[in-house]
């Protein structure tokens, strides 16, 4: 019996049909960020601005 091994994504004791991974979804995991790892995932464009909100209140201090 061999048990030093664990699997590298959760640290559970890995199954014979995904060795060295507990599952096949962890085999995934792994297979995912070997993939993704090559390459740089650019950041989400699609969020707010913000910039009305600050022009708009230094324009309600002036008096
Ligand atoms: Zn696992």
């Amino acid at each position: 019996m061999s048990t030093a091994r664990k699997c590298p994504i959760c640290g559970k004791p890995p199954v014979e049909a995904f060795k060295p991974f507990c599952s096949k979804r962890c085999a995934d995991i792994d297979l995912n960020r070997w993939l993704t790892g090559a390459y740089v995932i650019p950041a989400r464009d699609d969020e707010p601005v913000n910039d009305d909100l600050a022009a708009g209140a230094d324009e309600d201090d002036n008096i």
